[in-house]
Parts: structure tokens; C-alpha cells; sequence
């Protein structure tokens, strides 16, 4: 249970990344409200989410190809906030434990699908979206 043994800053490339339980949550488009600095999710998805693997086609490459794609691992700590309150990376770093649903309390990758959390066939791709339509699709990352 290295997670609750290590900081953030401590684990391993491959600790940290198993931390992730690949609920997609974190791959729609997302706004900071100008006002009251609010980050504004919707269900509009990445274009490099595959909406039925409820994964991203590039990990790899997907800083150079979505530049707006969060490198959690740069975040500083007032950032944190920007990420749904159900991710891991978030929860460690406000010192809370991960859920029963996360792959590695249930050992079943799947399990963050069966759980509802994950947004797998949840989103929509936003090609033919026009700006004005945008706001209908501002959810609550956290339902
Ligand atoms: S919200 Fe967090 S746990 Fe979910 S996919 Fe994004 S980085 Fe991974
Ligand atoms: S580039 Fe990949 S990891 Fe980044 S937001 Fe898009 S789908 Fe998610």
C-alpha cells in the first residue's frame, strides 16, 4: 500500500501512474470561470478520448498533441483543485484515503466503471458544437 506510505513526490514513475483508476474524468473540456476562478467541467471529451475504452488514444504523445492536457504531476498545490473531487491524485493530496472502487483497493480495473464513476459512453465529441451550445453541456464532474 505505497500510497499511504509515500508522498506524491515520492513514488515511483509506475506507483504514480497506477494511481490514476482511469475514470476519464479528467479528459473533457474544461473552463475557469473569469470571475470567480471556478474550474467549469462538461461532457465534451478530449479528442483523443476513446469514449468506450474510457482511455486516451496517445498517452504517449498527448502533452504535444492537446497542450491544455493536465500534467497532474506539475501541479502545484493550489491546483489540485481543478481536479474532480473523486481523483485519486487529488484525495492523496488533501491527505483522504481512495475509494473501494479504485483499482487498487478493488484489484478490478473494471471496478471504476462498474461503480459509475468513470465516464465511459458518457461524453460527447464536441466537433460540431457551436460556442453557444457549450454551456448545455457543463456538468458537475463529481455526479
Ligand atoms: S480524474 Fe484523476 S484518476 Fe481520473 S482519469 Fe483523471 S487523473 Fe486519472
Ligand atoms: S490528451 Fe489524453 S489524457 Fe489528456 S485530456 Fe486528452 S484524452 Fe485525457
Amino acid at each position: 500500500m505505497f500510497w499511504k506510505e509515500k508522498t506524491l513526490t515520492e513514488m515511483s514513475d509506475d506507483e504514480w501512474e497506477s494511481l490514476c483508476d482511469g475514470c476519464g474524468r479528467c479528459c473533457v473540456w474544461k473552463f475557469e470561470d473569469a470571475d470567480s476562478g471556478e474550474i467549469l467541467y462538461t461532457d465534451i471529451r478530449c479528442r483523443l478520448f476513446n469514449d468506450a475504452t474510457c482511455s486516451c488514444t496517445d498517452y504517449l504523445h498527448r502533452s504535444t498533441l492537446v497542450p491544455d492536457c493536465m500534467e497532474i504531476r506539475k501541479l502545484e498545490d493550489k491546483q489540485f483543485s481543478w481536479l474532480p473531487k473523486t481523483c485519486a491524485y487529488r484525495l492523496l493530496h488533501e491527505g483522504k484515503p481512495l475509494f473501494n472502487w479504485h483499482p487498487l483497493i478493488s484489484g478490478d480495473q473494471e471496478s471504476v466503471h462498474k461503480a459509475g464513476i468513470s465516464l465511459q459512453k458518457k461524453t460527447v465529441c464536441g466537433e460540431h458544437l457551436g460556442e453557444e451550445d457549450i454551456v448545455h453541456h457543463i456538468v458537475d464532474p463529481d455526479v
